[in-house]
């Protein structure tokens, strides 16, 4: 603990943003880099506690404590070789993660919890400016070929940390480019794709193979890939949306967010999107109905193109500002929480209902229809009552359906192999995370359903370690989960 009295003197301070009005002008990520001598004021609020809770509130285990203290101590080499130790991609959990580590610090008991996540940034922002991020290529092979289906955070830390057990290793991806919800769902404004580009390089340095464009299932039979390889890891995320099945669904105009922010990602990418297939909030009324992060996603992308309003819609209420008493401390705190793109402007709704789409004679949404709701509770089921009378229209042109996900898309790759699925629709597997096929594993979304980057990391390496101890009949590889 670097010092004693560092969360005494020191007040937690504030993400660093990009001015709004700045910022509305461009895709550039939002969120500014620390200066470090703030930085390390902060980490200085790091009470090394004798039981750190921050590491039970990170699924990947991160040495929280261990690293506050060597930045405080301006040790940034050290700092990341910690941090790396149990998190491949500490960038891209240090933009993005909503840090359940911070709702677990105990400082958090009777004060604002360490910045963790922007210490987390920073000390991985230094290493690659640093030239520390190198190829870690294996000194032994094994000859032992590894498949990995998807290339999410989970494929891709699977696919590091078997490679670095000597494995070969080829990651196949249908899309065109590699990095799941992290190319082609995040917006740029989020994370730009020059900080996934930097660590593809590293992962491509040490021997990974990439294939794009190889849907399993369609171009290559999921059998035939189990007969290729020594083991397959099916981490192809939980890609299938949840619809609104309500009267008008069928209106031009009505999106799943999956449909939408794709195509302004490819923009960004500098491909070039036809008109006619791109879909825009340039002057229209857009209602984003979901009011989580992936509702939020969809409100950045319609500032940025100029909408002319944006309704979020929400079925729950409004969350309370602090803690509720049923969800203490070390709980992750069921909040209201004002991400970037709420602070740009938009109007969010809570507690409404959409009863349908109203459309005109050209077969195009113009409105919806919406009902108060009042969430119920009976024996532990949650059910919502319509409020009498509270039925009323908002104009639409431009609908965004982001109400989350069912879980992984079941025809081609896991109808062809016969996987197991949970009761909640996800990839079965077993302590050893392997499906019921010999030899296929799992991780990531599409056995854990729609969760957060963080959890896929994590799930890929401990996923990387059921294989490698399956291959070579024990692992050295480090994991969290099991
Ligand atoms: C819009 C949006 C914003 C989000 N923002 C955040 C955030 O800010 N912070 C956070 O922590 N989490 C966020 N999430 C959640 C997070 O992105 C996911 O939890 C995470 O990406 C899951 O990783 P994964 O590797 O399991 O799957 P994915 O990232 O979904 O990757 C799966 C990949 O597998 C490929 N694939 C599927 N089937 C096949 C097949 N048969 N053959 C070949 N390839 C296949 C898919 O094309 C895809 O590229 C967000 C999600 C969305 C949708």
């Amino acid at each position: 603990m670097g010092k004693a009295t560092g969360f005494i003197e020191f007040k937690r301070g504030k993400q660093p943003y990009r001015a709004v009005p700045e910022r509305l002008l461009d895709w550039r990520q939002v969120m500014a880099p620390w200066p470090d001598d703030v930085l390390k004021q902060q980490a200085s609020r790091c009470m090394d506690c004798g039981i750190p809770f921050c590491h039970e509130g990170c699924p990947l285990g991160n040495l929280i404590p261990d690293w506050n203290d060597l930045v405080y101590r301006d040790d940034w080499q050290d700092a990341i070789a910690r941090l790396h130790a149990t998190n491949n991609f500490p960038e891209f959990t240090g933009t993005l993660c909503p840090a359940p580590c911070e709702g677990s610090c105990v400082l958090g008991i009777n004060d604002s919890p360490v910045t963790i996540k922007a210490v987390e940034l920073t000390i991985i922002d230094h290493a690659f400016a640093s030239g520390w991020v190198k190829p870690e290529v294996p000194a032994v092979l094994t000859g032992k070929r590894v498949a990995v289906v998807g290339s999410g955070p989970a494929g891709l830390a699977a696919a590091q940390q078997l490679r670095r057990a000597g494995h070969e290793v080829h990651v196949l991806e249908r899309a065109d480019r590699i990095g799941g919800l992290l190319r082609y769902g995040i917006p740029e404004f989020k994370m730009e794709k020059r900080v996934l580009d930097q660590r593809l390089a590293q992962l491509a340095a040490e021997g990974i193979v990439f294939r794009t464009g190889c849907h399993v299932g369609v171009d290559w039979s999921a059998t035939d890939l189990v007969r290729d390889f020594d083991a397959v890891l099916l981490a192809g995320g939980a890609c299938a949306p949840r619809d609104l099945p309500v009267p008008g669904r069928e209106f031009m105009g009505v999106h799943f967010a999956m449909e939408y922010l794709p195509l302004q990602n490819r923009r960004c990418e500098g491909d070039s999107v036809p008109d006619h297939q791109f879909i825009s909030a340039e002057d229209k009324h857009v209602v984003i109905i979901g009011g989580g992060d992936t509702g939020a996603d969809c409100l950045g992308t319609t500032h940025r193109q100029r909408a002319r309003s944006v309704h979020q819609l929400e079925i729950l209420a409004r969350p309370p500002d602090e803690r509720a008493p049923e969800n203490p401390w070390p709980q992750w705190p069921n909040i209201y929480r004002v991400s970037a793109a709420h602070e740009e402007g938009g109007e969010r709704v809570y507690a409404v209902s959409t009863k349908r789409f109203l459309g005109d004679a050209a077969g195009h949404v113009t409105g919806l229809e919406l009902a108060e709701v009042r969430m119920k509770r009976v024996d532990g089921r949650v059910s919502f009552e319509e409020v009498p009378g509270s039925i009323h229209a908002l104009p639409c042109d431009l609908a965004l359906l982001a109400m989350g996900f069912l879980g992984p898309e079941r025809p081609g790759m896991l109808d062809q192999l016969g996987v197991r699925f949970t009761d909640r629709g996800n990839v079965w597997r077993d302590e050893r995370w392997m499906t019921n096929v010999p030899g296929v594993f799992t991780a990531g979304d599409m056995q854990r359903g729609q969760s957060l980057i963080v959890w896929a990391i994590a799930e890929g390496r401990s996923a990387a370690r059921g294989i490698d101890r399956y291959l070579m009949g024990g692992s050295d590889l480090p994991a969290p989960l099991d």
